[in-house]
């Protein structure tokens, strides 16, 4: 970055974040590293949360202080070193991210702290410098926004503040280098998108599709992560759509890309995003969300189909369903990794899909105990809403869960009683 930019500052009086919208234990890093004489800065997603008006997730806090004199300030610090070395301040339960000002990517030696792949990827990125090469290496323009501590003024070398009146999401310098660089930023740009209801300029749209491929150079631990903020961020419908939209969904569920697209009974494109409105009105109302059961909704229907090829070949339905299940997470782990800790139980949903369908003596009494009863439960409903299965299985268990005990054992008797068909009915035939 040889010829030096003058950046936009906008002073207190003429932007709308004031001091009391900012986390306490963010302004006491941030006052810290100034009455040491350090530059210090809010930077990043907060600053563009607040400049619209909207909640930050977290703060970020960005310095000229190297993290070895970051942690010497701090009683409370320590360095971590991930992709690069950052301080972690700690408040409590909270912790305040401290990084130093870094530089964009050049042409590096083998010997040099940053180095390309053949693809142009950053495999290491630990270079200082100064902030305007820290504004540079950001992705967006409107995440490269500076809220200065000692004047409380915006700085912007990117004309971001310009992007975030027209609700434009531009990559800074040149978008397909910026992607190979690191192809995670296609996910980004659509998480962004989706999130604040912007769109992608032309020139950040136009090289999606040749770079696209690169995702399947990011390690399947990067691509989970990403996957986490992408669906459980608040805006999951929209990002669903946006991913099919620039077809990237593919690089994140491979086997649901394929099932969407050989869709034949219309069920994959009916629950996922029935599913995914479930799941943003859960977070928008603070409601806790698992992996686990996204992970269900995403790959049931690979399995599914799976499953009756198995059965078909000969295997019992028993069997077949336990193998799907396995193979499922394996080729799903070549994309993105699949923590045990949610692969277990969202085969807990799917194994209890056909168990709620056995009601009959103690069995709905035993389920109700079940610790995965409540999720397999809120998967019926939506398989139900689309029709996979009956409407009035999920309106008895819905009941089920609201009477008293004896009214549930008459439940229960009337069951066995009646002529009530039981199995499941499907709307249309899949194999029609
Ligand atoms: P969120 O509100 O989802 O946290 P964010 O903008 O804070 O959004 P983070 O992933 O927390 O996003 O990253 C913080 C900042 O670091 C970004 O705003 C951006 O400036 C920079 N950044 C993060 N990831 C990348 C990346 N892959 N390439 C370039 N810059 C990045
Ligand atoms: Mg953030």
């Amino acid at each position: 970055m040889n010829n030096h930019r003058t950046p936009v500052v906008i002073p207190n009086a003429e932007h709308p974040i004031s001091r009391d919208q900012i986390n306490a234990s963010a302004l006491k890093v941030l006052n810290g590293l100034k009455a040491a004489g350090y530059a210090s800065f809010l930077v990043g997603g907060c600053v563009r949360d607040l400049m619209l008006g909207r909640e930050p997730k977290d703060f970020d806090v960005v310095t000229d202080a190297h993290p070895e004199e970051v942690r010497e300030l701090f009683r409370n610090s320590r360095l971590i070193g991930r992709r690069f070395q950052l301080v972690h301040v700690r408040f409590g339960r909270e912790i305040i991210e401290v990084a130093t000002f870094r530089a964009a990517p050049v042409e590096a030696g083998e010997n040099s702290a940053q180095q390309l792949s053949d693809e142009g990827r950053i495999l290491r990125d630990n270079v200082f410098g100064n902030q305007e090469e820290d504004a540079l290496r950001r992705d967006f323009t409107v995440n490269a926004l500076y809220f200065d501590a000692t004047d409380f003024s915006i700085v912007d070398y990117v004309d971001g503040v310009e992007d975030l009146k027209q609700g434009v999401l531009r990559v800074i310098g040149d978008p397909e280098q910026r992607y190979r660089e690191d192809p995670v930023r296609l996910l980004r740009a659509v998480r962004f998108a989706a999130k604040l209801g912007f769109r992608l300029s032309e020139d950040a749209e136009r090289p999606i599709h040749d770079v696209a491929s690169q995702l399947d150079e990011v390690p399947p631990a990067r691509r989970f992560e990403e996957l986490l903020k992408l669906f459980h961020g608040g805006s999951a419908v929209e990002t669903f759509e946006l991913l099919r939209h620039y077809r990237l969904f593919q690089y994140i569920f491979p086997l649901t890309e394929i099932s969407l697209t050989r869709e034949q009974d219309g069920f994959p494109l009916a629950l996922i995003p029935r599913a995914l409105a479930n799941t943003d009105n859960r977070i928008n109302n603070d409601k806790p969300v698992t992996p686990a059961f996204l992970l269900a909704v995403m790959l049931w229907y690979p399995m599914k189909q799976k499953a009756e090829q198995m059965i078909a070949d000969g295997m019992s339905w028993h069997e077949a369903s336990q193998f799907a299940g396995q193979w499922v997470i394996q080729q799903q782990s070549k994309a993105t990794s699949v923590p045990r800790r949610f692969s277990t139980p969202m085969r807990e949903i799917w194994n209890l899909q056909s168990r709620l369908e056995r009601r009959a003596g103690k069995r709905a009494f035993r389920l109700l105990e079940h610790p995965r009863f409540r999720a397999a439960y809120d998967f019926l409903v939506l398989r139900a809403d689309i029709g996979e299965v009956e409407q009035e299985l999920a309106d008895w268990w819905t009941e089920f869960q609201e009477v008293g005990e004896s009214e549930q054992r008459s439940m229960v008797s009337k069951l066995s009683g009646g002529g009530k068909k039981k199995g499941r009915r499907r709307r249309r035939k899949a194999d029609d």
